[in-house]
């Protein structure tokens, strides 16, 4: 059983410029473009929205709902760089963290020990040292499973958080809103009810073949989610930079031949067969050597390549063994570097969307 949280930080951009701005305190904000353009609302504040201020808004008619509107604009390095901080906060619980956007993210604190593992209090600590440290409300949603997370951090917005355990998933899916799923708009959530189908009992109760049948792809995910399915991993964005085998000998070994002999037959396959998944859409940006001699002194030789190359992995160990002077080895190891994601396309959260 996992335990994920979502963190979501309440109206970003727009407490942002409260928290520097005093003069905006107790005033309806938002941050955008101005109304006489034709630019639209990034998002606004909890007062803006009492009077039907919406984000994604254009200016004129927010200004035309709320008169006294405070449209300031957005300074994106500033999010920015409160974003990564946010990131160093997450980074002291787990470092499964697969960011949404700049104020949102899922943390997966399954193997998290601190408060003895209650994912509550993590998710409590979080929001405090968010708090502390950048003077701003954050509010969480936990639950054993993704999108569950995302749905509760909505629950007791703004600065609250709401916990779906397990043994209650089944019962909050019976009752909740379809239209609560991410990625569930409006217009997807009205063809749902077109059918009969508005909560999550009403999809627990028809056919899984007819539901994929109606709605395809959505259908399965939908039957899925509301069995209280949703196997997705946290997308964790920190990319790899390399990828290597290597191994400590049980004797030191001095003999140049057994050493390059080791390499090509035990080493090299093992680390073809290791990185063929990041290749599928990765290339190898260098090949690499590491030797680590008897006395622990240890060097790495690097050659930028794209391809796997015996040669290169030969003179590689060559001039590794070389720096040691005839010392026996202890440990022989061989890399890849990996360079830039060839399909550097955004994954979408919302996978159901299609409206
Ligand atoms: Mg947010």
């Amino acid at each position: 059983m996992r335990k994920i949280i979502h963190i979501d930080m309440d109206a970003f951009y727009v407490s942002v410029e409260i928290r520097d701005n005093p003069r905006l305190i107790n005033q309806p904000v938002a941050v955008g473009g101005q109304p006489n353009t034709r630019s639209v609302l990034s998002t606004c504040n909890y007062i803006a929205r009492e009077f039907g201020v919406r984000s994604a808004m254009p200016a004129s008619v927010a200004m035309r709902k709320c008169p006294n509107l405070i449209i300031v604009p957005g300074r994106m390095d500033v999010y920015k760089s409160i974003s990564t901080h946010l990131r160093q906060i997450f980074e002291r619980y787990t470092d499964i963290i697969e960011p949404l956007s700049l104020d949102e993210a899922y943390l997966d604190v399954t193997h998290c020990k601190l408060f003895n593992g209650s994912a509550t209090l993590i998710a409590e600590d979080i929001r405090l040292a968010i708090f502390e440290e950048l003077n701003l409300t954050a509010s969480a949603g936990i639950a054993p499973i993704k999108y569950l997370a995302k749905v509760a951090s909505d629950l007791n917005k703004p600065n609250g958080q709401y916990v779906i355990p397990p043994q209650k998933v089944l019962s909050f899916i019976t009752d909740m809103s379809l239209s609560k799923i991410p990625g569930v708009g409006k217009v997807t959530f009205e063809k749902l009810k077109a059918c009969g189908l508005e909560f999550g009992q009403d999809v627990r109760q028809v056919d899984k073949k007819e539901l994929i049948n109606k709605f395809g792809k959505l259908g399965i995910s939908l039957w899925q989610k509301c069995q209280g399915i949703d196997n997705r991993e946290i997308k964790t964005t920190r990319v790899r930079k390399s990828v290597g085998v290597e191994r400590t000998f049980a004797d030191d070994i001095s003999d140049i031949e057994k050493l390059n002999l080791f390499m090509h037959e035990k080493l090299i396959p093992e680390l073809k067969k290791r990185s063929k998944g990041y290749l599928s859409d990765r290339e190898i940006s260098k090949l690499g050597v590491k030797v680590k001699f008897k006395d622990f002194h240890q060097t790495t030789k690097e050659f930028k390549h794209h391809n796997f190359d015996d040669s290169i992995f030969n003179t590689l160990l060559d001039q590794a063994l070389c720096r040691g002077q005839g010392k026996a080895v202890r440990l022989l190891g061989v890399h890849i570097g990996l360079g830039e994601e060839a399909n550097n396309q955004t994954q979408f959260e919302f996978e159901l969307e299609f409206d």
